[in-house]
């Protein structure tokens, strides 16, 4: 008996750059791409480990809790870390860049994570990017989140080391991700003694042996089903368009806060300003005196399906999220969130508008 999952026939070296390309496209950029074989974590530690070392100033902005990751590896690999750590409720702001690099002109590399599911806020890329480019630094970006959901521009913005998955927004697989890199990146990453080389972590063995190649034989098993998902996710989006699949996801996100702000009860919007949240996900605020993971637990017991979450770590208190990406950027999703959350509530003695709150969420869809 042949199995649809078990017995395809091999996905040819044609095919998998073909899907490269397609993804190239996706980020409008004319830089390589790799499509890495694992979680959007592996291009983004691995694009670290291969450009930052002990002669490394780094900037890292941390706006929620990906940044603090980033520190870590960035010290790990002996960088100098400089980190500029914003309240997690606002964006960081092109100003707050400049001071940076006014106060140390010696930073040569910078990272940022573009929108923060975790968080819920969106960071100005296009205006930090020019400030990096003016002075010289390599620019790191995780839009692992915001990809499919707004506007990602690497070549546009000068991004050197652009990292995407699927499973957000773009509605496809975890298991494959993408990075794109800049020539300048590269040129980083050949001079960089430290770099990892003949390792599940290279992304100079991918260089050498698939890209500098003509990418004519891969240089591992891919992973094959998780390349088909991510084939079929980027012709779903390409079908429809993708700024049908980004407005779905502004809409979502507009529908959410006025949904919550209409439902009462003292749940507010966590990141205060509506043009710093991001399309992706949006955050809220638990009403005082209620615990954020206890209402998310009342919540999902009146619609398991509702794809709500306490945030995470210390988070988890204070901070609901409603995550409308991927086939939940739909105003049905947004409704079932609200109505779930309006219920979890009512529950624990508060007064809410379920009316109010999907009346104004589907004011709010544009
Ligand atoms: C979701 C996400 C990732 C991917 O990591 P997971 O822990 O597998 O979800 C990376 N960066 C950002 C900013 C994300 O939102």
């Amino acid at each position: 008996m042949t199995h649809l999952l078990l017995d395809l026939p091999p996905m040819s070296a044609a095919h998998f750059a073909s899907i490269e390309d397609r993804v190239a496209r996706l980020l409008g950029t004319r830089q390589d791409v790799v499509i890495t074989q694992g979680e959007a974590l592996l291009p983004l530690e691995g694009a670290i480990r291969a450009t930052a070392g002990p002669g490394t100033t780094a900037l890292n902005i941390i706006t929620g809790p990906y940044g603090q990751t980033f520190g870590d590896w960035l010290r790990d690999c002996g960088a100098t870390v400089i980190d500029l750590t914003v309240p997690f409720h606002t964006a960081v702001t092109a100003g707050q860049v400049r001071d940076a690099f006014a106060e140390h002109p010696e930073i040569g590399f910078v990272s940022l994570v573009h929108a923060e599911a975790a968080t819920g806020n969106t960071n100005p890329v296009a205006e930090i990017g020019e400030v990096a480019r003016a002075h010289g630094a390599l620019f790191y970006l995780d839009a692992v989140a915001s990809i499919g959901a707004e506007p990602v521009l690497p070549d546009t913005w000068g991004v050197d080391l652009c990292v995407i998955g699927a499973q957000k927004a773009m509605g496809g697989p975890a298991g494959v991700s993408a990075v794109s890199v800049s020539e300048r990146a590269w040129a980083r990453m050949a001079a960089n003694p430290r770099a990892p080389r003949r390792s599940y972590l290279s992304l100079l063995d991918w260089k050498e042996r698939w890209i500098d190649g003509g990418r004519t034989a891969l240089p591992h098993a891919p992973a094959q089903l998780e390349m088909l998902a991510l084939e079929a996710c980027v012709e779903r989006i390409e079908a429809v368009g993708l700024d049908t699949v980004m407005s779905r996801h502004a809409s979502a996100a507009a529908a959410a806060r006025a949904g919550a702000l209409a439902l009462g009860g003292g749940l507010e919007p966590y990141v205060r300003a509506a043009a710093e949240a991001a399309p992706v996900a949006t955050t809220l605020r638990a009403p005082g005196g209620t615990a954020a993971s206890e209402l998310v637990a009342r919540a999902l017991a009146a619609d398991p399906a509702a794809p709500l979450a306490a945030g995470g770590g210390a988070l988890a208190g204070e901070m609901i999220r409603v995550n409308h990406y991927g086939p939940g950027s739909t105003p049905g999703t947004v409704r079932a969130c609200l109505t779930a959350l309006g219920t979890a509530m009512s529950g624990a003695d508060l007064t809410v508008n379920l009316p109010a709150a999907l009346e104004a969420a589907d004011k709010a869809w544009r």
